[in-house]
């Protein structure tokens, strides 16, 4: 076991969770890793990701579960026995894009309890224990950081489900930084606009024309790399008097223009 600082972040093997990932093991932190997919899938990127330097662990989880939730943390407290970082970034789009008037209750349901009761109820198990820490090591410092999106402010009337979630995660993070803040515990949001992951591939035809029409004040898609490095400016404490701080990584798209 190392002395190093300990990450959680939720769908950390691939898309903007790898990126950051990448960021926090090149920051010197130890990272544990979930996704629902069998830790068999994801072999290769753990084994890339320990040439970083850092100690790697993966536990299949579903953060919609209350189960696999309290089970994960479990399994990080028994594998690393401490935590100083959560990424909130595991989400999903809805299955399929329907018109608010045509869209299913499934849908709204898994959605938003992947992308807000999920990183709603990780961030209330994580903090308890990191309260925990602190009460045993005062210099202990907590950060947790929700992958919001631009979606929060935006509306996309194909899916409605997904920006509720959205808002309700921004929500989310203002309460947990005004509840957390006396245990030195920093919640920030970082908010992604248009990013090449997976998520995005069955619409990258409509965005790379969006994008060539003047969507963002950068007419280019945003890498997952650029998400990464807001998240390991928050995880370096260089912002300690802004919580509950939204970083938008979206090339310029929310600010509004004539
Ligand atoms: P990807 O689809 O590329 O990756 C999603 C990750 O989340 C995967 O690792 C997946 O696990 C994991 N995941 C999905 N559902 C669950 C679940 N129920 N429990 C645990 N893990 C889960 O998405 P992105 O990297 O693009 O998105 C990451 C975050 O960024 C999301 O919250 C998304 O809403 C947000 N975002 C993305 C934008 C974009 O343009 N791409 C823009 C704005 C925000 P597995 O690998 O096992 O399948």
């Amino acid at each position: 076991m190392s002395g190093k600082q300990v990450a959680l972040i939720t769908g950390g093997t691939r898309g903007i969770g790898l990126a950051i990932a990448e960021a926090l093991a090149r920051e010197g932190l130890d990272l544990a890793l979930c996704g629902v997919r069998p830790a068999e899938a994801v072999g290769e990127v753990l084994t890339q990701l320990r040439t970083l330097g850092s100690e790697v662990a993966y536990f299949q989880a579903d953060v919609a579960q209350t189960a696999d939730r309290l089970r994960l943390l479990e399994e990080v407290r028994s594998r690393f026995g401490r935590l100083h970082v959560l990424v909130n970034n595991a989400g999903i789009a809805p299955p399929v894009r329907a018109d608010l008037l045509e869209a299913t209750e499934e849908s709204f349901d898994r959605v938003l309890a992947v992308n807000l009761k999920g990183p709603y109820f990780l961030t209330q198990q994580a903090a308890r224990w990191m309260i925990q820490q602190r009460q045993q090591d005062p210099d202990h410092q907590g950060t947790i950081i929700n992958i919001g999106s631009i979606s929060a402010t935006v509306i996309s009337t194909s899916r409605g489900e997904y920006c509720v979630s959205k808002a309700g995660l921004a929500m989310a993070t203002q309460l947990w930084a005004v509840r957390l803040a006396e245990f030195g515990i920093r919640v920030y949001e970082v908010r992604p606009g248009i990013i090449q992951t997976d998520m995005t591939v069955p619409v990258r035809e409509k965005y790379d024309r969006l994008l060539s029409e003047g969507l963002c004040v950068q007419a280019r898609w945003g890498m997952p790399e650029e998400v990464g490095r807001a998240a390991a400016m928050l995880v370096r404490g260089e912002l300690p008097y802004s919580p509950g701080l939204v970083v938008l990584v979206d090339g310029g798209l929310t600010i509004p223009r004539l």
